[in-house]
């Protein structure tokens, strides 16, 4: 089963990928695994997207689209595979279109994990940090016994930058406009699936199965 996994920051993709992987068997493929695995094996095009990263560049997408053809020839890829991160442009849609028909396959779904805004909002503002010991509570789903300080030594948690309401909502807004014209292209080629991500984990899970297995 070839799939795809999209959703925005903080919808639980990852979490879904690992159920996903565990059920189906199918390795879970995201981008920079991707990459730092074809960088490690020293292949041609690793090093070329090395060559890219090194200096602070994007690696062109001949680059990219030949790292995921060897990532998905190779053998735990025989009962399918899980791409999550990829493809991020219709540039890239219509290369992974083009790789999969030159290998006889095709993708089975495109699996949209979809939260509303003010619930990422919610869910991605929510994290505090212990600025002594680097532990980590969320507001909501754990949260330390006494309101804004750390469980193990009392010292007052923070919230880093990148956690506040406004930075989160222009990384949201950034990823939003990134992935519309991705989801109407395979909504387009009929692919699309739309999940909803606001509910429990096993919830979410169970709807991807009832989907994928009809
Ligand atoms: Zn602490």
């Amino acid at each position: 089963m070839n799939l795809i996994l999209m959703g925005l920051p903080g919808a639980g993709k990852g979490t879904q990928a690992e159920k996903i992987n565990e059920k189906y068997n199918i390795p879970h493929i995201s981008t920079g695994d991707m990459f730092r695995l074809a960088i490690k094996e020293g292949t041609d095009l690793g090093k070329k997207a090395k060559e890219y990263m090194d200096q602070g560049e994007l690696v062109p997408d001949e680059v990219t689209i030949g790292i995921v053809r060897e990532r998905l020839s190779k053998d735990d890829c025989s009962n399918g595979f899980l791409l999550d991160g990829f493809p991020r442009t219709i540039a890239q849609a219509e290369a992974l279109q083009n790789l999969l028909k030159d290998m006889n396959q095709t993708i089975d779904f495109v699996l949209h994990v979809d939260v509303p805004e003010e619930k990422l909002v919610e869910r991605l503002t929510g994290r505090r940090i212990c600025p002594t010991c680097g532990a980590t509570y969320h507001v909501l789903y754990n949260p330390p016994a006494k309101e804004g300080i750390c469980d193990k030594d009392g010292s007052q948690l923070i919230q880093r930058d990148d956690d506040k309401a406004e930075t989160v909502k222009k990384r949201l807004a950034v990823n939003i406009e990134q992935t519309k014209p991705l989801l109407d292209f395979y909504q387009d080629k009929g692919y699309l699936v739309t999940l909803n991500g606001d509910q429990q984990i096993d919830q979410v899970f169970e709807d991807i199965q009832s989907k994928i297995e009809g």
